[in-house]
Order: C-alpha cells, then sequence, then structure tokens
C-alpha cells in the first residue's frame, strides 16, 4: 500500500480524552477514531492487526478440532429467561443492550452466547457419538458497559472469539479446558505478549473452575496476587491467604464502654489502645435478587480486613433459592437514601453489633424480615474481641462468640487477600501484587446451562443426561491495544511482528530525487511479491516527517532509499531498538524473510 493513497492522518499532540500510552498511541497513529463513548471505528491499519489476531486465534482453536461457525447477535429473551439470566443481564447493572421489534418481542444483542449455543445443542446433540463437541466464533460483542473506557480496552462494541464445548462427562470436559489452556498460552505467546495465567472467579456466567489469562501492564484494571515460586497466581477477586495473626486482646472481662466519636476502626483503636485484629467490624450490605425480594446482609470481619465483595456476591446467590431467586441483581453498601427505604428507626451506624435486631427492617413484602449474618472465617477465632454495642458512642470489649454473640452459622471466606499475606499453599511465600489487563478467560461450566435449558444427551446405557459445558473467549480488540500498553516509547508505537499491520515501510526521503523513486518502487514490489507486508511512504513531505510517521505507527522495519543507494545499499532501521544497518539492495529481500521469520517464530 502507498501512504499517498491511503487514509493516513496522525496526530501530533496527545488526544485529550485519551488517559492511558496505548489508547492515546491508537488514537494519534490513526488505527482508531472514536465515534461515541466505547464506540469506535477500526481504520484500515487497525484492520489488519485484528485480522493478524484473529488469524492466530483460528489457527490455535482449529488445532485442537475446535470448528469456527458464526451465531446470531440477535438473540430472543425467551432463551435468557429460561436461562435464568434475563433480568441480571437487562435491569440494574445488567450490560445487555435490549429492545422490542416491531412484533413486541424482547430481544437482546449477543454480549456472550451460551443461551443461543445451548438452543442449538439441544436441538442437534441426541446421542454420546457426537461428543466432545466444540464450537467457536470470532464476532463483535455487544456490552453497554457502565463504564467504558481506555478505548478498546473497555468497548460497548468489541470484537470476542467465544468457543463453547459440550461434553459427556466431567472428565472429557477437563481434557478441553487443558487443551484450551494451552491454546491460549500460545495464541498469547504468539502474539508477543508477556502474561500470566491465574484462576479467576467465575462470576455471573457460573460454574466451577476457570482460568484468566492477564497481559501484565501498569495500566491494567485487574489485580493479580503471585507468589515468587511460580506456584500460585490469582485474581483478587478470586485470591485466598492466610490473614496475619492477630495480637492477643489486652481485654478479659466483657464490658461496655463509652466510646465517643470512634466510628472508624481507627478511632476506635486509638480509643482503647488495641489492635484493629482484635475487632469484630460488623459491614452491613443491601442486595436485590431477580424477583425483586431486598435483603439486608450483615458481615462481621476482624477489624484490619476487608470484604471481597465478589466472594460475598458468590456467597449471597447461592443463597437465592431462600428467597425464591435465582441470581442477585445489586450488591451495594446502602447510603443515608437506600436506608430510608427499608430502616424502621434510624441504624446505630459506626456501632453495630453482630446482633443487631431484626426489627430494624420494616415489614415490608420488599424486603426480607431478617438479616442474613454471615461470618468471615477468621473472625469466628477471635477472643474476648471488641465490637460495636447497638448504640452511638458505645463499644463492647471483650466478647465472645456464643457467649453475648451467636456465632451466624454461615461461616465463610469473604476476605479480601491482601499483597504480603502469608501463602496458602506456602506460608514462608508472600503475596506479590502485578497489574494486568484480562484478555482470556477460559472456564468450566459444567451442566449449569444445559441443565436450565434441557440440553441432554444419550449415553452407551441408552440414560438421558444434561451435557457438559465448557466456554472459552478472548478479547480479541482488547488483545490488540494490550500489545501497544506492553510495548511503546516516546516516539510511538513498537508492534510485535506477528501482529504489525506491516512488516516493512519504504520511505523515500525525497521523492524528486528519481534513482531514490525507482529505487524503492523496485523494492516495494518485490517485497511485497517475497511475502513480506511493505508500505511505500511516496508522499511529498520532507524526510523528517516521514521518519516521525514510521515511528509513531510502529512499522518492525523501516527502509530507506537515501544516500546509501549510490553505493548499491539502502539503510534498514529495527523500530524496535533502532538498529541500523546498510543492505545491499539485491539482499534486502532475503534478509528481511529471514529476519520475520525469526520474530515471528521465535
Ligand atoms: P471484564 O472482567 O474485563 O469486564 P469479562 O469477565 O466480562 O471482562 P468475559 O465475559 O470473560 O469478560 O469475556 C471474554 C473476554 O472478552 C475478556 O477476557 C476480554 O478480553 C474481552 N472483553 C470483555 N469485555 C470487554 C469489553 N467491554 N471491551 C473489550 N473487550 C472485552
Ligand atoms: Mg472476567
Amino acid at each position: 500500500m502507498r501512504l499517498s493513497k491511503m487514509l493516513f492522518v496522525t496526530l501530533r499532540d496527545d488526544p485529550a480524552d485519551a488517559e492511558i500510552p496505548s489508547h492515546k498511541l491508537l488514537l494519534r497513529a490513526g488505527y482508531i477514531r472514536r465515534i461515541g463513548s466505547g464506540i469506535y471505528a477500526y481504520l484500515p491499519l487497525m484492520w489488519r492487526v485484528l485480522q493478524k489476531v484473529s488469524q492466530i486465534v483460528r489457527e490455535e482453536m482449529n488445532a485442537t478440532n475446535a470448528q469456527e461457525c458464526l451465531l446470531p447477535q440477535l438473540q430472543p429473551a425467551e432463551l435468557w429467561k429460561e436461562s435464568g439470566r434475563w433480568d441480571t443481564y437487562t435491569k440494574a447493572e445488567g450490560i445487555m443492550f435490549s429492545l422490542i421489534d416491531r412484533r413486541e418481542q424482547q430481544l437482546g444483542l449477543g454480549p456472550t452466547h451460551e443461551e443461543i449455543i445451548t438452543t442449538v445443542a439441544r436441538d442437534m446433540i441426541r446421542s454420546y457419538r457426537q461428543l466432545p463437541l466444540h464450537l467457536y466464533q470470532i464476532q463483535t460483542k455487544f456490552r453497554d458497559e457502565i463504564r467504558p473506557r481506555f478505548g478498546l480496552m473497555r468497548g460497548r462494541e468489541f470484537i470476542m472469539k467465544d468457543g463453547y464445548s459440550f461434553h459427556v462427562d466431567e472428565v472429557s470436559l477437563k481434557e478441553t479446558y487443558q487443551d484450551m489452556y494451552q491454546a491460549y498460552s500460545n495464541m498469547l505467546r504468539r502474539s508477543g505478549l508477556a502474561f500470566r495465567a491465574v484462576e479467576a472467579d467465575s462470576g455471573a456466567i457460573g460454574g466451577s473452575g476457570s482460568t484468566e489469562f492477564m497481559v501484565l501492564a501498569d495500566a491494567g484494571e485487574d489485580e493479580v496476587l503471585y507468589t515468587e515460586d511460580g506456584k500460585y497466581a490469582a485474581n483478587v477477586e478470586k485470591a485466598v491467604s492466610l490473614a496475619s495473626d492477630a495480637e492477643t486482646s489486652p481485654f478479659t472481662s466483657y464490658e461496655k464502654r463509652e466510646t465517643p466519636g470512634t466510628e472508624t476502626i481507627e478511632k476506635v483503636c486509638n480509643f482503647l489502645k488495641c489492635s484493629p485484629t482484635q475487632i469484630v467490624k460488623n459491614v452491613l450490605y443491601q442486595t436485590v435478587y431477580d424477583n425483586g425480594i431486598t435483603v439486608l446482609v450483615l458481615v462481621n470481619i476482624r477489624g484490619d480486613q476487608e470484604v471481597n465483595e465478589v466472594k460475598l456476591q458468590n456467597e449471597l446467590t447461592k443463597l437465592a433459592a431462600n428467597y425464591g431467586a435465582k441470581a442477585i441483581i445489586s450488591l451495594d453498601v446502602p447510603n443515608g437514601e437506600m436506608q430510608e427505604t427499608w430502616a424502621a428507626k434510624s441504624l446505630p451506624l459506626g456501632y453495630i453489633a453482630p446482633d443487631i435486631e431484626d426489627e430494624y427492617i420494616s415489614a415490608n413484602k420488599q424486603f426480607h424480615s431478617q438479616f442474613v449474618r454471615l461470618v468471615d472465617q477468621t473472625t469466628v477465632e477471635l477472643k474476648n474481641f471488641v465490637t460495636g454495642a447497638n448504640e452511638a458512642g458505645y463499644h463492647v470489649v471483650g466478647a465472645n462468640w456464643n457467649e453475648q454473640f451467636k456465632l451466624p452459622e454461615l461461616v465463610v471466606d469473604i476476605r479480601k487477600a491482601k499483597p504480603g499475606d502469608r501463602a496458602v499453599h506456602d506460608p514462608s511465600q508472600t503475596l506479590q501484587t502485578a497489574r494486568g489487563i484480562e484478555v482470556g478467560h477460559i472456564f468450566q461450566l459444567g451442566t449449569k446451562y444445559s441443565q436450565a435449558m434441557s440440553a441432554r444427551y444419550t449415553n452407551e446405557q441408552g440414560e438421558e443426561n444434561p451435557l457438559f459445558m465448557g466456554c472459552y473467549g478472548v478479547g480479541v480488540s482488547r488483545l490488540a491495544q494490550s500489545a501497544v500498553e506492553q510495548s511503546y516509547d516516546k516516539d510511538g508505537i513498537i508492534w510485535p511482528v506477528a501482529i504489525a499491520p506491516y512488516h516493512a515501510i519504504v520511505t523515500i526521503p525525497n521523492i524528486k530525487d528519481a534513482k531514490q523513486l525507482e529505487v524503492a518502487e523496485k523494492l516495494y514490489t518485490e517485497l511485497n511479491k517475497a511475502g513480506v507486508e511493505t508500505l511505500l511512504d511516496d508522499r511529498d513531505e520532507r524526510a523528517g516527517v516521514k521518519f516521525k510517521d514510521a515511528d509513531l505507527i510502529g512499522i518492525p522495519y523501516r527502509i530507506v532509499t537515501g544516500r546509501a543507494i549510490n553505493n548499491g545499499k539502502v539503510e534498514i532501521v529495527k523500530r524496535a531498538n533502532r538498529e541500523t544497518q546498510e543492505i545491499a539492495i539485491e539482499e534486502v529481500v532475503n534478509t528481511l524473510q529471514q529476519w520475520i521469520k525469526t520474530a515471528i517464530e521465535g
């Protein structure tokens, strides 16, 4: 491609609305253009990158016997109602765009495709002989993200590869999951990314095991906790650890104390001269289930620890059936306005005790009449602890479970693991922290969807069983931008060769020089013919401008037809390290072919 014929517009300055380097660079270098919040045009250079990433993804998927297909983006609401996800995905913080068509039918725009694929499977899979089966697609997904940002990193319309596998049992599912683990590792390695596979939370999609593939970068939205021995790595949402030991309580007998103005843990500690590890903190949450019932939740947790809201949400989801519901729609620490809707009298905020009475909840069918009480497991061992007295300005000290306060039946792990905590697998290891961009996520779904949607097969004995399922997603557009986030310098993007839009750019310093033009044209034609994807900068611009642009768009090899042509040579500059060498014109094609091969194959 000739730059003179291309839509080639670069910006000198950083666009105002871009925060992270990769977003700024993709805008400045003319790869993407913002159309609306979380909505981007992929311009020709970007489209080539996306196609290269897609091709790597496709090759790795096909190598595992997965088959490519294309599923509809318009999804009938009935299917989502069958799986029980319509409300969670369309109400409150749900991220599915939904619409009503001219026949008054409700539809959703596909954010993911479990419902569609399970419908296909239930209609078409009859027998164990058809299993295992794995279908995937590469397609635009729609998600009405609450906070679209960072360009392609969190868009409302983005490209994903999603695959779904079907099995007779868990053993077969685990085999495919393992194959996907390998395939995903291959995709990221081939795309030139530094990444880490981490244990992950399975979230609203449900199911048992799941692994996220994190590209390591400071701008990552996710926090990864890992140990240096390489044996543990998990998303902070999922991570477990050993809490530090609690200090021995200075209080030996149970007493109520006046503690004015101590509504925070820090203030109580200062006032009572105790450690936060001796305090039972009582945190109030409010959750709404998908049948509209609001449940008030009281969490007891050690004063020095924080609640992991993802773990809490998972525990509350397990309780959904107790309230005649299937899932959770929202989970909040209730602010003043929210408290007003249900509190029968004013709450002793900052001084709540584990036994706060259910009478604080107004009698109203919308609200479950009792608090759900959960205690974090590290809080159970505390002796002679400090906690609120259910009265503003008062705490109790020297309290014990099952003496002054009944220990809640629900003892759970809802504690946030943090850097510096000891590791569970080996307490001599401490958890370290890193930022990551989640580019892929693989799940063992089990029978969640097949049971909800009656997708069954007949086994060898002639019995009908629900299909076991797995699902595997990789964000193609997010992956492409992550590569930039990991690889750039002050002058622009440095694409990994395997996903660069072009391998090389022939830059003519002076297009008025007939000899320069001739050599450049010849190289341009020969390189492309030999499979070296090459751009020709034949614009009538100063050499300096051309060099700057080539650096900005990040093409791996720049070939300059400058003064050296008088000695039968051209200058080649490697974008990554600026290494410059003069190479005989007739050796350029071979040299580049060799370099590219080495760079791509490693
Ligand atoms: P996140 O936690 O970042 O919101 P997710 O857990 O919702 O992602 P999945 O449903 O597992 O993501 O989707 C699979 C992959 O699709 C993700 O690993 C990510 O690479 C990509 N992805 C998800 N949401 C977006 C988005 N809004 N924009 C771009 N890519 C996305
Ligand atoms: Mg995720």
